[in-house]
């Protein structure tokens, strides 16, 4: 066959896949908005039959043939890309026996069910025998993927390509001691951020109102994607031209539909911009995890949190708002929106202590997959960790050790990418303040300006690039985590007033 030809099979082959991953992201995210009660069942079974054709098709010896003959052709770049990206689909899908690969699919729904008694019934010992399968099962397939080595580097690639953990065992003791000095610093000011302010009533269709605007204005296309609600907020990026995102509504607490929004609709923004040169292909993906999840906060926390944007967007708030809250000031909200306390559960954390609850479990984790942890003695360690970083200890499982899903879920070596995200959108903030003056933009309400400037550098690429790669050639610099604790001392110190 001609190169052209191949060219075209090959394109055509990567667009049959991506089918089946279109597919399958409808049918999840149906799964999580619209389907009655009584669906579950037979999608459960219909997602697991597309994705055994998904990955037949990854496996197969047409994905091995066509990676090693891409690799080879240096006349286009794309294609290459393209190429070892099939080559470690492949590698993944094959390294891993299917006996196994069925096996933790299996334990994944036990522990699943497993963990959701235990934790409603705040029972750490009905989770325990699951959780250990599962840890197992984990090990092993970490020395598949890993061939043997470091495993916790092999479940890491998984969702942070190129990162390890001699990297992360850099970064983040230096942050961590920050983090735990600046809490200090807090707890002791006189200062005290009142939330009842905010916490009044707020409707849920005034709230939606406010959420839909603020999509328009930071460039979030509605033709391109919709918003909708669900119990746990996420994105689902069918394709470029097809993001689904949702947020939950509090009307005790309009900051969850928000924020939520802000931070749903930075992940929308990275989808919505890849490239037309890598859509329908496996590159039409985020660099990784960790960088996905930087320009949720980025929009959320950096963007969405500061005084400029509440200055910028206090006539639209109050538009919508009841009348309760007619008399706050921008700054007055902008203050009530940062209070520090140290909480037990992870995702009600502020951005002080977020990242100590992540640490806390990324050392755990490592510890259970060498076996220098057993899972008896897990609920001791994760209290003593929990009240040497946080200063409480959980009175119970449920608020300690059962409190995350991801365990059970198999998503082991994930929880470094929130905190990697929390340092990239640090280190992006401070190169765009320096190169366009983020600052005005926001205050100006010229959001979408933001967005332009990040497309072409950071979100058209996909997967083309390495995490670490993409955020050198923007800021650079490699990663340093002193512009994360550089932002969030200046902002607390103002607030706290502390020096
Ligand atoms: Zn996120």
């Amino acid at each position: 066959m001609t190169y052209e030809k191949e060219k075209q099979a090959f394109l055509n082959f990567l667009q049959e896949q991506n089918y089946y991953k279109q597919n399958l992201q409808l049918l999840q995210w149906d799964s999580h908005t619209q389907i009655p009660i009584q669906g579950y069942e037979q999608r459960a079974e219909v997602i697991g039959y597309f994705s055994e054709k998904l990955h037949q098709l990854q496996s197969s010896e047409q994905m091995k043939y066509y990676s090693d003959y891409f690799i080879d052709q240096s006349k286009d770049a794309l294609l290459q890309n393209l190429a070892y990206e099939c080559q470690n689909i492949y590698d993944s899908a094959t390294k891993i026996p299917s006996s196994l690969a069925k096996a933790y699919a299996m334990q994944i729904s036990k522990a699943e069910a497993a963990w959701e008694v235990a934790r409603n019934e705040s029972n750490y010992a009905q989770f325990k025998p699951a959780l250990q399968k599962m840890i197992q099962l984990t090990q092993a397939k970490a020395d598949c993927l890993g061939d043997g080595k470091n495993r916790y580097d092999a479940l890491l690639q998984q969702w942070e390509p190129g990162m390890t953990t001699q990297t992360l065992d850099q970064l983040f003791p230096k942050l961590r001691s920050a983090l735990i000095d600046l809490l200090a610093k807090v707890n002791h000011s006189q200062i005290i951020v009142d939330e009842q302010l905010i916490t009044q009533h707020f409707p849920s269709a005034q709230q939606k109102a406010i959420c839909l605007q603020l999509l328009t204005n930071i460039g979030f296309d509605h033709t391109a994607g919709r918003l909708d609600t669900s119990e746990h907020p996420f994105t689902f990026g069918l394709h470029a031209r097809d993001v689904r995102i949702t947020t939950r509504y509090d009307e005790t607490d309009f900051r969850q539909s928000i924020f939520g929004v802000l931070h749903e609709g930075g992940h929308a923004l990275y989808e919505q911009s890849f490239g037309k040169d890598i859509q329908n292909t496996p590159l039409a993906e985020a660099s990784s995890m960790g960088l996905h999840e930087s320009q949720a906060l980025l929009w959320e926390n950096w963007i969405g949190r500061s005084e400029e944007f509440w200055s910028a967007n206090e006539a639209l708030f109050k538009k919508h708002a009841p009348a309760s809250f007619q008399t706050i000031t921008a700054n007055e909200l902008y203050t009530a929106l940062h209070r520090v306390q140290p909480s037990l559960i992870r995702v009600d954390a502020d951005e002080i202590t977020y990242s100590l609850h992540i640490m806390l479990r990324y050392e755990i984790e490592k510890l259970l997959l060498n076996d220098e942890l057993s899972v008896d003695d897990l609920p001791a360690v994760w209290n003593e960790k929990t009240q040497a970083y946080l200063g409480i200890t959980p009175p119970n499982d449920r608020d300690g050790v059962l409190q995350d899903i991801h365990w059970a879920s198999g998503y082991f070596g994930y929880f470094p990418t929130y905190t990697l995200g929390f340092m990239y959108a640090a280190q992006i903030f401070q190169t765009l303040e320096r190169e366009i003056d983020i600052r005005s933009l926001i205050a100006n309400n010229q959001l979408t300006t933001i967005h332009d400037w990040l497309t072409p550098r950071l979100y058209q690429s996909g997967k083309s690039k390495l995490p670490l790669q993409l955020l050198e050639e923007l800021t650079n610099e490699t990663l340093r985590p002193e512009y994360l604790i550089n932002y969030l001392t200046e902002k607390y110190q103002t607030i706290y007033q502390f020096k």
